[in-house]
């Protein structure tokens, strides 16, 4: 999934934009040590094309010229991580010396920028925009924040730059799995154990475009290929990635993935990071599997395991779906049990349940329990059909959409999970009329 990223001096308005990109989707905020704010991912979609999105506005440094300082450090942060940068400047402020600053940076990166000139609330005055050519950047769009008008023309110019689609590497009957969990909680050993106890297959599938190094493998005749979070492999013995854990990297590797391994230390337990990173995994609909590694070291009794996954079920409200396994990539206990359950949920991930079949699960759902009445009006679900895959997605066709309440989504959620087991997937489900 290709990355944008928003840079430009503080009041521009980035923010707006970056809100009005994501709509009601969750953004994820990075904490940075040595900055004031936070900087914020997200994720959106334009014509089709998804992709992930970086607000840097949130990065403000105190201090003497601190403006400078923190365009600076957000415009080398974007040319970093993204593949196309929108900057965003103000019409009615000009062309100020933080945005000419920031503008060569940007040039000398090479990246493609196009540049947002934000406040533009009267389009047909276009005439706003031409002083900013003098910053040497050929696209430039007119927008506004405050009326959301230009988004599209804006989205529909930064998309013309996304590298091509890169994901059908590996074949259809491979699955690709991530580790995501933050250091030390033994995503490499993991790796490593898996790794060690099977053949790797040493085929032209390794070496990819990307910083990641991705490694094949098969195991009882499935194949498998572990998408690397680069960085989580040890070089030597230094960390390539000791004091930061990027959860770009993670979400780069998320996107990649069909299933996503939320790596947790056993010994220490679940804390908050965790939590947004998973998160992420839900929203990219990837199928998941809770893994709770160190297992050797944890004192149990016959009711820790319960305990232990009541916990993760407490923190993780929007994944119940996902299973937990128990395991140690240090002495290889229970380790057998991960890829049985990676296969599982890999299936459901890919499930399709037949129109028909579908629809009669959904008929006695309903004659069961009837949608409630609504202002005296009921809803009335005519079909029902899965439209999709990883993750199964399914349209209900009703006669009003208004009618279909979060409630009665989840009860059908439920019924439909009962019926086909969805284990480890999360489940889209959408409401369209048609009478
Ligand atoms: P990563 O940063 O998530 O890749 O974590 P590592 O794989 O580098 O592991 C971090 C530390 O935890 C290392 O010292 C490992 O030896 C240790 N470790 C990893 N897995 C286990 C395990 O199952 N049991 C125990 N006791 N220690 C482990």
């Amino acid at each position: 999934r290709p990355v944008i990223a928003i840079v430009g001096r503080p009041n521009v308005g980035k923010s707006t934009i970056f809100n009005r990109i994501i709509g009601d989707k969750l953004a994820i905020v990075e904490d940075k040590p040595g900055v004031t704010r936070d900087r914020l991912y997200g994720r959106g979609e334009w014509l089709d094309q998804e992709f992930s999105i970086i607000d840097t506005g949130g990065i403000e440094i105190e201090g003497e010229d601190h403006i400078l300082r923190s365009v600076r450090v957000q415009a080398e942060l974007a040319i970093e991580e993204a593949d196309v940068i929108i900057f965003m400047v103000d019409a009615k402020a000009g062309v100020t010396p933080a945005d000419s600053e920031v503008a060569q940076i940007l040039f000398r990166s090479q990246k493609p920028v196009v540049v947002a000139v934000n406040k533009v609330d009267n389009l047909q005055r276009a005439d706003d925009i031409y002083e900013f050519y003098s910053m040497g950047f050929g696209e430039i769009v007119g927008i506004s924040g405050a009326h959301g008008t230009g988004i599209g023309d804006l989205l529909e110019e930064v998309v013309k730059h996304f590298p091509d689609t890169v994901d059908e590497e590996y074949g259809e009957d491979v699955i690709r799995v991530a580790l995501i969990g933050r250091p030390n909680v033994g995503k490499s050993s993991l790796v490593n154990a898996i790794l060690g106890e099977e053949r790797v297959i040493v085929s032209d599938m390794a070496g990819t475009t990307r910083d990641a190094i991705d490694t094949p493998f098969e195991k009882d005749g499935q194949k498998y290929v572990i998408i690397d979070t680069a960085g989580m492999r040890k070089r030597g013995k230094v960390y390539e990635n000791t004091e930061k854990y990027s959860v770009m990297r993670a979400m780069k590797a998320i996107e990649r993935a069909d299933v996503v391994l939320v790596v947790i230390d056993g010994e220490v337990g679940i804390i908050e990071q965790d939590k947004h990173v998973a998160g992420y995994a839900h929203e990219a609909g990837k199928a998941a599997v809770f893994v709770v590694n160190k297992w050797d070291v944890v004192e149990k009794d016959e009711k820790t395991m319960h305990q232990f996954e009541q916990k993760i079920r407490d923190h993780f409200l929007f994944m119940t779906y996902a299973p937990v396994v128990f395991l140690s990539a240090k002495t290889k206990q229970r380790l057998h049990k991960l890829l049985p359950v990676v296969n599982t949920v890999s299936e459901a991930h890919a499930m399709r349940i037949p129109t028909h079949v579908l629809n009669d699960v959904v008929s006695d759902a309903v004659a069961i329990n009837p949608p409630p009445t609504d202002k005296g009006r009921r809803m009335r679900i005519n079909y029902a059909t899965q439209v999709a895959v990883k993750p199964p997605t399914i349209i209900f066709f009703v006669n009003d959409p208004e009618l279909m309440h979060f409630s009665y989504q989840r009860y059908l959620d439920n019924k439909i999970r009962a019926a086909f087991g969805f284990e480890g997937t999360p489940l889209r489900l959408f409401t369209r009329r048609k009478s």
